[in-house]
C-alpha cells in the first residue's frame, strides 16, 4: 500500500524529540511521503532540513493568515529567493481565514502568494475558514492558479466552483466524527481524481484520537480506512488514487 500525506506539520514541535520513530511508524503502517507546507518564511530553514534528513518529505513555502503578527515586512523578497534556491512543491500554506483579524493584509498577502504560484507554476495549498468564496474569487481572477482546498469545510454549491477552478479538495480526520454529516456529504461529492488525504498533524483532530492526543502521522492511515469504507472502495484501491492525485498535482519524485 502507499499512502501519501498530502499536509502535514512534521516541524511542529509537538514532533520535534521522536521525529524519525513517528515516521517509521507511519512508514511500517504504509505512509510513503508527507507534504510538508511552511506557515512562515522563518519555517524554511527547518523545512529544509526535514527533507534532507527523510527521504519522501516533500516541504512548501507560504505565509499561513493566522500568522501574520509575525510576518516581517521582507517576506515576499525572502519567499521568493527561497522558492528559487529549494525549489517547493507548493505555495501555501496560504489562504483566508475570516474567525481571525486583518482581513485586509489577509487578502493583500494571499492574493501575492497566487501570483507567485502562478509565477512560479507551483500548485498552492490553501487554508480557508469562513471565506472560501473570497478564496474562489481570487482564484477565479488567475485561471492558471491550481492547488488543493486542504481541510475543505465550505457548503457543496463552494464545492462545486472550487472543482470547476480545476481544484484539489483535501479531507482529514475532521470527516470521521460521527456528527460530521456535511463533511460527509462534501466527500460524497468529491470526485475520486481530485480527492487528497492529510492529517493536517499534529492539529487537526479525528474520532479515532482522544482529545488532548497528539495527533500522530500513522493517523493517516485511520483517516483513509473510514475515506475508502465511505467511498465503497478498499483502502488500497483508495491509497493508490489519492497518492496519484498528490504525485500529479505536486510533481513528488517518488524514487
Ligand atoms: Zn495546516
Amino acid at each position: 500500500m502507499l499512502l501519501i500525506d498530502s499536509h502535514i506539520h512534521l516541524n511542529a514541535p509537538e514532533y520535534k524529540t521522536n521525529l524519525p520513530i513517528l515516521l517509521n511508524e507511519a512508514k511500517l503502517r504504509g505512509i510513503s511521503a508527507w507534504v510538508m507546507p511552511g506557515t512562515l518564511p522563518q519555517d524554511i530553514a527547518n523545512l529544509v532540513q526535514i527533507a534532507n534528513q527523510f527521504p519522501h518529505c516533500f516541504y512548501s513555502f507560504g505565509v499561513h493568515p493566522w500568522f501574520l503578527d509575525d510576518l516581517a515586512d521582507d517576506w515576499e523578497s525572502i519567499l521568493t529567493a527561497s522558492i528559487e534556491r529549494y525549489f517547493p512543491v507548493a505555495i501555501g500554506e496560504c489562504g483566508l481565514d475570516f474567525a481571525k483579524g486583518m482581513v485586509a493584509k489577509q487578502l493583500a498577502i494571499f492574493e501575492k502568494q497566487v501570483q507567485l504560484a502562478v509565477k512560479f507554476k507551483k500548485p498552492l495549498i490553501i487554508h480557508s475558514y469562513k471565506a472560501v468564496d473570497e478564496v474562489l474569487k481570487i482564484l477565479r481572477k488567475y485561471p492558471k492558479a491550481t492547488g488543493v482546498l486542504h481541510g475543505f469545510n465550505g457548503s457543496l454549491q463552494q464545492l462545486e466552483q472550487a472543482l470547476a477552478l480545476g481544484f484539489y479538495i483535501g479531507i482529514g480526520g475532521a470527516v470521521t466524527y460521527s456528527r460530521a454529516n456535511r463533511m460527509r456529504a462534501i466527500l460524497a461529492s468529491v470526485p475520486l481524481d481530485r480527492l487528497l488525504l492529510e492529517t493536517d498533524g499534529p492539529y487537526q483532530a479525528g474520532s479515532y484520537r482522544q482529545k488532548g492526543e497528539i495527533h500522530e502521522p500513522s493517523d493517516l492511515v485511520q483517516i483513509a480506512r473510514y475515506i475508502a469504507e465511505q467511498k465503497s472502495l478498499d483502502l488500497v484501491e483508495l491509497a493508490k488514487i489519492t497518492s496519484d492525485n498528490a504525485i500529479n498535482l505536486f510533481s513528488l519524485e517518488m524514487k
